[in-house]
């Protein structure tokens, strides 16, 4: 088994703004690298989307990946056997989770080409009960907003960035220009645990489904009183990387927000559904700003969450990678062998 990475690049439609110094999406520029292996001439690719907040990084991937050639012990020579190899590197590599992603993703998609078959398939899923995704409304000026929620007009469910001042103008332009859109809002960490409550309660007027990790990280204590007392449901986030954390949340939150970059792909995300419903938690399955290469090998299992957030690649201008359905508000993963993506030529 070969893997090699090389790095792309690509830019969202409108400008993201994340509160959050050092994050990897700057203005409009996405960095990503793509992971590839290549076994009995075929190839199988998957994407790695480092975020620093998770102490991640584009040279941290490919150093990761390097060593995989230096170490063939770890990876051997059988690409089917994905949850050994997944287990070995989770163990190399644990700080390294958005590499694994990528590794991970690629193992699948190899498989899946070699058996001529989607992903999902493999994984004995079925893709039709998928629910919508939320459309990600980036902070803006309140002109650059209503565009944004316009152009978002066939989504039901929006995702708002909230935890600036502005909050409550941002959700009534909402309410003004997509009367009947139902609201998901992401403070991402960043209220302060004694008012979080208060600021919660001042959004009630709104049609909000769900609060995304309203405190910081690292205070599922105050996260369990807040989750008490709060007349939304709480979904953890920046909380909820690896298995262990949903141990942590267990009765603390409604839900968990899994994302592949942060907790190492398929196989781990899959191990944490399982964990979130045997205690009790609702499942979100979540991404980074990804290209559609990303958002597939999310795709594959997202029949099995509550609360779909998979819309990354619907924020690209220039998307590199192509094979994602969209279908109204429902992103679906293709027929097509494995991740079922294909790179677009320019
Ligand atoms: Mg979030």
């Amino acid at each position: 088994m070969h893997f090699s990475t090389r790095r792309i690049t690509a830019h969202t439609t409108y400008p993201f703004h994340i509160a959050r110094p050092g994050a990897s999406v700057d203005g409009s520029v996405v960095r990503r690298i793509v992971v590839s292996v290549e076994h009995d001439g075929i190839v199988g690719m998957g994407e790695a989307a480092p975020s620093p907040y998770y102490n991640q990084s584009l040279e941290a991937v490919e150093d990761v990946v390097s060593q995989l050639a230096t170490k063939p012990a770890l990876v051997g020579d059988d690409p089917f056997l994905i949850r050994a190899i997944v287990d070995r590197l989770l163990e190399q590599f644990g700080q390294h989770r958005s590499a694994i992603a990528a590794i991970d993703a690629a193992l699948h998609d190899w498989v899946g080409r070699k058996l001529g078959q989607p992903v999902w398939r493999m994984l004995g899923l079925d893709p039709s009960v998928t629910k919508p995704t939320s459309m990600t409304i980036g902070i803006g000026s309140p002109d650059e907003m209503t565009e944004r929620i316009l152009a978002a007009s066939a989504f039901r469910s929006l995702k708002i960035k909230v935890g600036s001042d502005h909050d409550a103008e941002t959700l009534s332009l909402v309410g003004r220009h997509a009367p009947h859109a139902r609201v998901r809002a992401d403070a991402n960490a960043g209220w302060d645990p004694g008012q979080a409550l208060d600021r919660i309660n001042a959004l009630r007027e709104f049609p909000i489904d769900l609060i995304e990790q309203p405190i910081p990280a690292g205070r599922s204590d105050e996260l369990e009183r807040l989750h008490e007392s709060s007349p939304l449901p709480i979904f953890a986030d920046e909380d909820c990387v690896v298995p262990e954390d949903i141990l942590e949340l267990a009765g603390k939150v409604t839900g968990v927000n899994i994302k592949l970059a942060k907790c190492g792909g398929i196989c781990e995300a899959v191990r944490m559904i399982h964990l979130a419903r045997a205690h009790g938690l609702q499942v979100m399955l979540g991404c980074m700003a990804e290209t559609s290469l990303g958002v597939a090998a999310a795709m594959q299992i997202a029949s099995m969450a509550d609360v779909v957030d998979l819309d990354g690649h619907l924020l690209l201008a220039d998307d590199p990678f192509s094979g994602l359905v969209l279908d109204g508000d429902r992103v679906l993963p293709s027929d097509r062998p494995g991740l079922g993506v294909v790179e677009v030529m320019r």
